[in-house]
Order: structure tokens, then sequence, then C-alpha cells
């Protein structure tokens, strides 16, 4: 059963949109099962019916025609008990409804599964047979399993908008937005543009054809250019092999020459593909026959068809040069971005980044940030190769995409980015002015950093100093440790433009979604696992080059604060301060004059919250990470856009450990500020401000919009919020209760620009 279920999706995912992959399901089923029916019924979110969109068995001239009420019909009720529906003799059921058109009087028995895609009711997937019998466990299993499957494709194939059979009256289905994860903030519209791999042939994304001729004419000149280098192989192996090895290239050249792939190819241009793209979806068809083959040799062949697509694909580019100029207002799209993949666009014409993998860490996301570029991340649907050339909306606050946009979501978002620009014209006024409340109580604002731009665009800000300096970049950049030399340069580089203002420059905080290509770890789970401090307190030559030099950077400055990541446990505070002073030393007795710097803890592990108090004691300062802490207490994943929603700031629990720190820090006079997302969200901050926070760290573009909260809300009144807060248990309340603090303040235009 599983093979076929592997072979059933390998065929799907190399469908030609979602009519052929409906298509392919309801056969291959129907085989499978040997039923006599088996046909697919899909919602259609416009007319809320079903339709049916594809079967065996039944009329084909039904298809697209049967409609039932979503209350009708033995469909309707599965859909409604959202389980599957087992019946010996349909027709004797009350809720059996014939339908004429599809000839199904014949059929007695029904099995019926609903297709459900994080919660949503898709459609219902049914198959039926003559003979009166109840379906068997493994084949109820089978039908199950295959509609939990389907609903992937179809989620998909909504995305690409090949719902060719609804594009009448469902034509929205396309137009539900995807969730990824916030990487940096802003709204975008704009043309998406796919960046991938030149040698990746499945990355290749769709594009029109512009000249069928052209292409079939390129097409055929990338496989004869292939079949010589074939040839020449062949020829320069024929002593070296055996001829049973040998006979390996005459594989090759049968392949090359193959119906399948010649005229497969072709037909896919003439049906308005280019070639490379025509290209990928015959290979992708060949692979998945031969991985689907029983014999382990034959389905060893699918590698060698993917490396003769490869070598065809690479003619073809070689052939066209592919130069694609790049349209003012470009979204640039990716599976993953590269930093030079974005750095290749010039910025004037890129509006947003969206990527189907990475986090708000990717270096993508850091750059996007640095060039105030809105980017979403990890976008896991994202149909990558479908999208070149269409239409997206990239909304970087929430972390959604939508893809084609209905008029209604174009509107209101030339709204936002209209109110978006209005606003930041506006909150220019403040800033020179404190981040002071009515009350006179004064919070420090500082900027999260982590590249040289965000040192020159924070320093145009006003802000008080960094509050995070990421020291990530430059290790991540490299294809080794920095030096200390290196780092030394800087870190002076960060620390001398801000004299006196403070500068936090956090040690380094790998691992988890921030590897290091030349220091690969590999772990089942990563965020559990070996990094920030825990790494560099286990690799001390690491730590104490990076130590050093920030103490060497910070001669003659004196504005430098150390900050330790993921601590969890006191125990790593007393060796990293040990390291910390024992660097010190050592420069002192080389003759270099340093002096010990403030040093400052992270709380961004619930341990850390419990554990303040004692923290709180050795240290100078704590910043509580809330990125961190959010998806640590939640156990929610923060890079994961299945569970994205899950993820809140404002979850009680969060607000409460927050209070925590912030109330244990206190009796020791440790200052706490926080330098997570949540420092940057107008909402958040009125309740930090209630907390008592005396810092908020954030992206610059946030600062203005904070200041804006701060000099708008007395202490007295953030703190009754947080009372009225603290009484509510979801967070989506706490949020419409902050939300209307700000309106009424009037404030609302950070409703949206917040979050
Ligand atoms: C955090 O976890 O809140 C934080 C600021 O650190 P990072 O996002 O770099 O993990
Ligand atoms: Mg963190």
């Amino acid at each position: 059963m599983l093979q076929t279920l592997h072979s059933i999706v390998q065929e799907v995912n190399a469908a030609r949109g979602l009519d052929h992959a409906l298509n392919i399901i309801v056969k291959r089923v129907a085989e499978t099962t040997e039923v006599d029916v088996c046909s697919v019924y899909l919602v259609d979110p416009d007319t809320h019916e079903y339709v049916l969109m594809a079967t065996r068995g039944l009329n084909p001239d039904a298809v697209g025609r049967v409609r039932l009420r979503m209350d009708e019909g033995l469909v309707g009720l599965v859909g409604e008990r959202k389980e599957p529906l087992n019946l010996e003799d349909a027709e004797a059921h009350p809720r059996f409804r014939y339908f004429p058109e599809t000839g199904e009087e014949r059929f007695h028995s029904f099995l019926g599964a609903p297709i459900i895609h994080f919660r949503r009711l898709l459609g219902v997937l049914v198959v039926q047979q003559t003979a009166r019998r109840r379906f068997g466990e493994e084949e109820v299993a089978f039908i199950v399993t295959m509609a939990a499957q389907l609903a992937g494709a179809i989620a998909h194939g909504e995305a690409t908008g090949t719902t060719s059979l609804l594009a009448g009256g469902g034509g929205s289905l396309a137009k539900r937005p995807m969730t990824g994860v916030p990487g940096s903030p802003g709204v975008a519209m704009g043309q998406a543009m796919v960046a991938y791999s030149p040698a990746d042939l499945f990355a290749v994304p769709d594009r029109p054809a512009e000249d069928v001729d052209r292409e079939i004419a390129a097409f055929h000149a990338a496989l004869t250019a292939v079949k010589e280098e074939v040839k020449d192989m062949a020829a320069r192996l024929a002593n070296a092999v055996s001829s049973d090895e040998h006979s390996l290239f005459d594989v090759y050249l049968r392949m090359l020459d193959s119906e399948s792939l010649v005229k497969g190819t072709e037909e896919r241009i003439r049906e308005g593909n280019w070639a490379s793209g025509a290209l990928r979806d015959s290979i992708a068809r060949h692979v998945s026959v031969f991985d689907e083959m029983e014999d382990p040799y034959l389905r060893e062949r699918a590698g060698d068809i993917r490396d003769i697509g490869r070598r065809i694909l690479m003619r073809l580019q070689l052939d066209s040069g592919d130069q694609r100029s790049v349209p003012e207002g470009t979204v640039l799209v990716g599976e993953e971005i590269s930093a030079s993949q974005l750095a290749e666009i010039p910025t004037e014409r890129l509006v947003g980044v969206v990527t189907a993998r990475g986090s708000g860490n990717s270096h993508v996301a850091i750059l996007a940030r640095a060039l105030n570029i809105p980017a979403v991340m990890g976008v896991a649907e994202l149909p990558v190769n479908r999208l070149e050339g269409r239409e997206v909306i990239v909304d970087g606050y929430s972390g959604r995409i939508h893809i084609d946009p209905g008029p209604g979501a174009k509107k209101e978002y030339r709204r936002l980015l209209r109110e978006d620009a209005e606003l930041s014209e506006e909150l220019q006024a403040l800033r020179d002015l404190p981040a002071e409340t009515p009350c006179g109580y004064r919070v420090g604002l500082y900027a999260n950093t982590g590249l040289m731009a965000d040192i020159t665009s924070s320093l145009a800000s006003g802000c008080d100093g960094i509050g995070l300096h990421r020291t990530e970049f430059p290790f991540m950049a490299r294809e080794r440790f920095p030096g200390e030399d290196e780092q030394t340069l800087v870190y002076r580089q960060v620390l001398e433009p801000f004299v006196p203002r403070k500068v936090v420059l956090r040690t380094l905080d790998v691992g988890g979604d921030k590897p290091l290509p030349y220091f690969p770890v590999r772990e089942e789970n990563p965020f559990l696992g070996w990094r920030g401090i825990r790494l560099t307190l286990d690799h001390p030559e690491i730590f104490l080059t990076q130590l050093r030099a920030m103490l060497r950077a910070n001669t003659g400055c004196g504005n430098l604060h150390v900050m330790f990541p993921m601590v969890s446990r006191v125990a790593e505070v007393d060796e990293a301060v040990g390291l910390l002073e024992r660097a010190r030393d050592e420069l002192l007795e080389e003759g270099i004059e340093v002096e010990m710097p403030q040093i400052g803890v992270m709380v961004e592990v619930p341990s850390a919250v419990y554990e303040t108090d004692r923290l709180a004691a050795k240290v100078d300062f704590i910043s509580i990470g809330s990125n961190d802490l959010t998806q640590y207490l939640l156990a929610v994943d923060r890079n994961n856009a299945r569970v994205a929603d899950l993820y809140d700031e404002l979850h009680p629990a969060v607000l409460s450990a927050m209070n925590h720190v912030v109330q244990a820090a206190r009796p020791h006079g440790t200052s706490v500020s926080v330098c997570g997302a949540m420092a940057g969200d107008p909402v958040a901050a009125i309740l930090l401000l209630g907390m008592g926070v005396q810092g908020l760290s954030m992206s610059v573009s946030s600062l203005l919009k904070i200041k804006w909260v701060i000099r708008s809300f007395s202490r007295k009144k953030a703190r009754a919020l947080l009372e009225q807060a603290w009484s509510m248990e979801r967070p989506q309340d706490v949020r419409y209760l902050l939300n209307g603090a700000l309106d009424e303040a009037g404030l609302g235009g950070l409703i949206r620009a917040g979050k």
C-alpha cells in the first residue's frame, strides 16, 4: 500500500495543474482499490456548492456540471461529519440523492472521505461499487490517506490558480492568502521574479513561450548537443570500461531519442510553456515513472534521467544566455534565496522578497530588513515554479502573501501602502523628541542591528544606541571563522559612531536557524540543541577570539556592553564572565589597555525566566529575547508557517513570564529591556511600558512608531491596560483591547502598521 501511495503521490506531484492531478488520482485509486467508481467533489467557495471535478466510472460529461449544495446528498453528509462514511447500500440511506446525469444508479456501496487542509474542508473523495458490500478497514484507511494527500495537492492547485473547471464560478479559489513568517516589515505589491539556481532543473519556473517555433528549435539544438556530448564521453571511456558498463551510454542515447521526451516536451511547448519549463515537466514525468518501478535496477534509471535533464537544461541556458530583465516593482521569490541572488537585483527595482524555506534569521531576511524591503519567509506551500510574472502582494507585517490578488485585496493593500507612507512622513516630526511618557518616564529606545547598513540608518534615526547587535552576519558571510583583527575592525565600526551612546554586542548566537556554512552542525532538533552560549562555551578558542576583539574595539570608545545569548543556567554566565575576564587579563598582559564592559544576559529560555533573581545578581543588565522566549514557552517553532497562528507574544503565559522577569530584576537594580520583535509592536509596547521595562530595542523601521506610543500613554494608563489584559484568556482579546486604546489615543494609524 505504502509503495502504491508513494508512487501516486510522485505522479501527482509531476502533474500539469490540478485537473491533471485529480484525473491521475481518480484513475489510480480506482485501479488500486478495484472499485467501479472514484470521484472527487470540490467545494466552490463562491457558490457554497460541491462540484464534481474528476471521475473514473461515472459519466465523464457530468464533470463540472454536477453541483450539490453543502447539505445535499451523501457527499454533503461526509463534509458535515468530517469523517469517512462507509455504506453497503447507499440508496437506502435517507441522505442519498440521485443525479441522473452521472448514471450512478448502478452503484450500491459507497465510501466517502473528507478532503481537509488545515481544518478547512476542500471537498470529498468518493469510491463506489456495483456490488453490495461494506468496504474493508484497509480500503477505508487507504482512501482516508489518499484524501489527506490530495488536500495538499489541492491547496497547491488553488495557489497556482489551475482549478480551471471552477474558473467560471469559482475563480476566487486562488485568492486565499498563504502564510509564512514575517521576514522584514512593510507591505509591497509587485510582479514575481523567480530566483533559481541555473543548474537546478526542478527549480525552473514556468514562463510563457514567446515564440513556440523558436523554443522547439532551441530544444532540438540542445538535444543534439547533448547527444554529441554523450557520444564523446562514450568514445573517451571505450577502453576503460567493460562493454556492460559501456552500454549505459546507449541507454542515455535512447532516452535522448525517446518519443515521450522529444514529443512530450514539444507538446508542452505547444501548450505554451518555454522550452526549459516544458523540459522540466517531461523529465519529472519520466522520473516518476522510473521511481515507481519495482525493479531496483530500473528505479536507478531515474537518476540517469535527471542527469540527462540537467544536461539539456544547461545547453538551453548556454544557448539562450537566459538573460532576464528585471522590471520595476519586482518581488523576488524562490525556494531559498541567497544573499548574492538578492544582491543581483537593482535595489530600486526590488519591492519585496518571498521564500518557501528559511526564517526571519536567514541571510536574505537580514538583508531585506537592512534594505527596508518587506519580506515573508517560509511559505511552505509556495508554488515557486508557477510564479514567474504573476502579481504578488507581500505583507511583511503578518507574514502573508497573496498571489494574483483580487480587486478587493488590491484596493485594501493600496490603501495600506498609502497610509504607511503618510505615517512615516508624519512620524519624522518625532525624530528629535525624547521617548518620554506624558508623565515624564523615559524609556530607552534602541536599534537592533547586524549589518553595516543598519548602523547608518540607526544613526540617522535618533535612537539611544544599539540594544542588540547580532554578531552572526560577518561569521555567516565568510568561508571560515573571522580572525581577531577582522572582528575588532567590524566591532569598532559599530561602537565608534555611537559614542557615548551604548552599544550592546551579543556574542555569537549560531545554531538553531542560524547555521554557519563552514561549521555544519547536524541535529534532529537544532532549537533545543547546540546553539548560542552552549556552542561558544564548548569552543573557548572561538569565544575568546570574539571577546578579545570586542574588548579591543572598545578602547577609546567605552560604550561596549557585552551580552550572552541562550542562557539556560546560571553556571553558563559564570563561565562566560570568567572567559571575558581572562580575555581582559590577557590583553592587559599584552600591554593593550582594555576595561571590563557592562555585562548582560538575554532571557529567552523559560528556565532563565525563573532564574532571573540569580541572574540579575550577577549581571548589569537583562534583555528579554521575546522571539525565542515565545517560541520556547508556547512550544511553537517561530519559523514554521504551519503553526504560525499559534505563535503569539500576547499569549497570557508570555506576558506573565515577561512581567516576572521585570519584577524579579528590580530589587537588584538590574535594568530590563526587550529586544525581540515584540518591542517594535505598538500594541505590545503599551504592555511593556505598563510592566516597567526600561528599554525597547527593535528594527529601525519601528522606532518612531514606538516613540509615538510612549509619548502618548502615561505609565498609569499603560498599567491600567496591563491589568485589564491580565484578566483576559485569549491573545486576540488582548490585541482588540489595545487596538481600541491606540485608536482612542489618536494612534489608529499604528494598528495596521504594527502587525
Ligand atoms: C530573540 O530571540 O528575541 C532575539 C532577539 O534573538 P534572535 O531573534 O536573534 O534569536
Ligand atoms: Mg534569540
